[in-house]
């Protein structure tokens, strides 16, 4: 489906055509589908205009609208001869509360309010909560936060088939509004069946990466992985202080990483939240794992044109602290300008990533090599590019393994990542500073640096004379296997 980009000239047109859609920026973004966004000529706006990887969020939306929107990624995908990535994002154990008569009621401060099993429509004293695992695990004294934490109780009296509470802070509740409970660990996975059947629907058609909500534990990403098999990389949402607590054992098992900032500070306090996004940023990137920094980014530009100058910093951060990408939810799948929100945080990390503090801050924070040989290999690649002042650095990787390695330097020349697999040209889509391009099998070093250099001349990385360093696992199709360095000079 997509162009085998490297043999052979090409017409002048089209290649201008492919130069002109390369990023000159090394953080990636994700823009969230959805209303905005939902015919294949906004889909296309967006990636051109900056989206590297389009979400769906399964919290919405039939799974037509999704396959619909994935055919339309697709279809754009091949219109821009680039490889797209997609996250199918779904909902996970999501707690809500049950329905109101007349939909809504206004709960009171100091007042007591009943959460039970009864399915009845609820009113100012009591409603349903058809989540029988929290009434077993809440406790006296535990912490229920509704509608994104703008409501808080607290259980006064437990019984087998309903909570008492105290309404500590109150006010207007609606049908189904969310209900977090950050002080203990659910006996619930992460997966429900919902998302079983979602997933199973979505990994028939294709995407790169499962966004994992509310992640408890190191068990929810093994099962995960299991029903994904490979089929797609496993995105741990961490949105609950307990995968927190797990960090380094989740992480361990997962490919990717969310710092989902939405769910996360109704959990956890909100001068906690920076804290942990730093934490997250660092460990992730020490693994050399892809790392997400998401949600409220721009949050301001659902309804305007512009951002807030504490939105634009908040995006500068997380390319500071060196996340892979930065999201977009709202902002492009129900906003009013989801053009301008990918266009403004384009610029806002382009300008960034021009900043020589940002790359004295980057080269600070580079996480010490890891203790192999391809380790040793990536790390020098970086230093060998950085030496001489290398154009690029071509990657060769059927898995993606040699180029999360070289991400993971964070390298001042642009990664070219050259793979045989369009999932693995896909699924390179989120991570840190790569370019990443389908080309045919090949079967020797000689024809991989020719390839090498054909390619970064073609995507204009560079001009004939010019260096590019070559890395890749030889034999090819070993993954984790990265051991061969050459730098070649462009014919
Ligand atoms: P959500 O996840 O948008 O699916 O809730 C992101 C977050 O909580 O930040
Ligand atoms: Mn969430």
């Amino acid at each position: 489906m997509l162009a085998a980009a490297v043999p052979g000239p090409r017409p002048a047109e089209r290649l201008t055509h492919r130069i002109a859609l390369r990023r000159h920026r090394r953080t990636k973004m994700i823009a969230t589908l959805g209303p905005s966004s939902a015919t294949v000529e906004i889909i296309e706006r967006l990636f051109r205009a900056g989206a590297d990887v389009f979400r769906l969020n399964f919290s919405h939306g039939s799974h037509e609208d999704h396959a619909a929107r994935i055919l339309m990624i697709r279809e754009v995908e091949t219109k821009v001869g680039r490889p797209i990535g997609i996250l199918a994002d779904v909902q996970g154990p999501k707690l809500r509360v049950g329905r109101f008569g007349g939909g809504r009621v206004h709960l009171q401060t100091g007042k007591t309010f009943r959460l039970d099993l009864n399915p009845t429509p609820g009113d100012a004293l009591r409603v349903q909560l058809p989540h029988p695992e929290i009434i077993e695990a809440a406790q006296i004294g535990t912490s229920l936060l509704l509608d994104d934490g703008k409501l808080r109780l607290r259980v006064t009296h437990k019984r087998p088939d309903h909570l008492e509470t105290e309404i500590l802070v109150g006010g207007p509740l609606s049908d189904r509004k969310g209900v977090n409970v950050p002080d203990v660990i659910l006996p619930i996975p992460a997966l429900t069946e919902k998302d079983r059947i979602d997933l199973a629907f979505v990994l028939d058609l294709g995407i790169e990466y499962i966004g994992l909500s509310f992640v408890q534990r190191p068990e929810d990403v093994a099962e995960a992985k299991a029903i994904a098999a490979g089929r797609a990389w496993i995105m741990v949402k961490m949105e609950k202080p307990q995968a927190v607590e797990n960090l380094d054992a989740i992480l361990a098992l997962t490919d990717c990483v969310m710092v989902a900032r939405g769910d996360l500070g109704v959990e956890c306090p909100p001068e906690e939240v920076p804290l942990i996004q730093k934490r997250i940023v660092r460990a992730a990137r020490a693994l050399g794992k892809p790392v997400v920094v998401a949600t409220q980014m721009l949050e301001s530009m659902i309804t305007a044109p512009s951002p807030t100058r504490a939105e634009a910093s908040d995006v500068a951060t997380a390319v500071f602290d060196g996340a892979d990408a930065v999201m977009l939810s709202a902002e492009t799948a129900a906003g009013q300008f989801p053009y301008e929100a990918v266009n403004m945080m384009d610029r806002i990390i382009a300008r960034v990533e021009q900043d020589s503090d940002w790359r004295a801050q980057t080269d600070a924070r580079r996480p010490a090599p890891e203790h192999s040989s391809s380790g040793a290999i990536a790390t020098a690649a970086r230093q060998v590019a950085d030496t001489i002042g290398a154009e690029a650095i071509a990657t060769f990787s059927s898995t993606g393994s040699t180029t999360l390695r070289v991400a993971r330097e964070r390298p001042a020349s642009p990664i070219l990542g050259l793979t045989p697999s369009e999932a693995t040209a896909r699924r390179m889509a989120v991570i840190w500073g790569v370019h990443p391009l389908v080309v045919s099998e090949i079967h020797s070093m000689t024809e991989m640096v020719a390839r090498a250099c054909r390619a970064a001349q073609a995507e204009g990385f560079c001009k004939s004379g010019e260096e590019v360093v070559v890395t890749a696992g030889v034999p090819f199709g070993t993954p984790g296997s990265t051991n061969a360095l050459r730098v070649a000079v462009v014919k």
